[in-house]
């Protein structure tokens, strides 16, 4: 069932001279309980995405597009960032996890209270049903010593207790989706493989739908059903991951895969080369076509448009390497 779908989404700041173009043409759709992995090197637009499908951008940001949602049989529309609906929607369809876990929380109360707060918003209950489910939300996310870490204010959380208590106060408002910026990038492997398992089991549990926006392709590949490949501010290949894995279709995904590959067999990976450009640099063409070893005369001058499959999945490049 589908959950959210996002159609040509593009976001744009205009200046007194000239426009900068930061997301183009952005389509995917998100069933319920499926986890994409949205992936791309950094300033290729990932963390500007979510915060559109929050309706968080700063209001000088303009959005054009279809982004809609669907609960309980309705469809509820977004025109734009400023639509009255996205105060519906925050919290009770989708919620957050952001990278600077630290940055979601009030520093002037206790983790307790700010769950509680959530819960009062978006949940009834009576003040002890409350407190009790804060703390079973914060036992939830692999915390053991529940009480105290209710007690605790966040400047006395690590890293790691800080990751899972922002994710508690995500999930206390129930969401259909959960957004996840680079979930775990401050922990050790092995502490960021059990919050990737535990986000895994939570969403198995629960049909929570999953947005992960990870830079590591090895976690991308492990923890998603689909994944939507950025750069330069737009979609370049968003397909199931098993047939990603397989038989990467677009030369930037095929990259990105070989490197995995060479680093996993300890093997020296074959750069990609040039730079990635700036998400505000307007690239004539294909935005790859300057570190593109596929590249004809047609990729300098004229961006691909998509070649779909099955559940609008797509790539785009003139020249895509098609599977057997
Ligand atoms: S469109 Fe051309 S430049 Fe772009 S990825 Fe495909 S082959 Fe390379």
């Amino acid at each position: 069932m589908i959950l959210l779908a996002v159609k040509n989404l593009a976001v744009q700041i205009p200046q007194q001279d000239k426009t900068i173009h930061l997301l183009k043409d952005i389509s995917f759709t998100l069933k319920r309980g499926e986890t994409l992995a949205i992936i791309g090197e950094s300033g290729c637009g990932k963390s500007t995405l979510c915060l559109s499908i929050l309706g968080l951008l700063p209001q000088h940001f303009q959005t054009a597009g279809n982004l809609t949602f669907y609960k309980n049989g309705v469809e509820i529309q977004l025109q734009d960032q400023t639509d009255p609906h996205f105060n519906n929607i925050r919290g009770s369809i989708v919620s957050m996890v952001f990278q600077d876990t630290l940055g979601s929380f009030n520093p002037l109360f206790r983790c307790g209270q700010q769950i509680i707060d959530v819960l009062k918003e978006h949940v009834s209950g009576s003040p002890i049903q409350n407190k009790q489910r804060a703390i079973q939300l914060i036992q939830q996310v692999g915390l053991n010593d529940a009480e105290d870490v209710f007690n605790k204010y966040p400047h006395q959380l690590s890293g790691g207790m800080s990751q899972r208590v922002a994710l508690a106060l995500a999930l206390a408002s129930n969401p259909d989706l959960l957004i996840a910026d680079e979930p775990a990038s401050s922990l050790d492997s092995m502490a960021k493989n059990q919050y990737l398992d535990m986000l895994r089991e939570l969403k198995d549990k629960t049909n929570l739908a999953l947005i992960l926006v990870l830079h590591d392709l090895n976690d991308a590949l492990r923890f998603s059903d689909s994944m939507f490949v950025m750069y330069n501010g737009r979609g370049f290949e968003y397909r199931k991951k098993s047939d990603i894995q397989k038989t990467p279709a677009h030369p930037y995904t095929r990259a990105l895969i070989d490197i995995q590959n060479s680093l996993n067999q300890t093997r020296l990976p074959q750069q990609i080369p040039g730079e990635v450009p700036s998400i505000t640099k307007l690239i004539p063409g294909c935005p790859f076509h300057p570190r593109c070893s596929k590249r004809s005369d047609i990729c300098r001058t004229t961006f691909p448009p998509p070649t779909f499959f099955l559940n609008n999945h797509f790539v785009c490049c003139h020249h895509y390497f098609k599977s057997n």
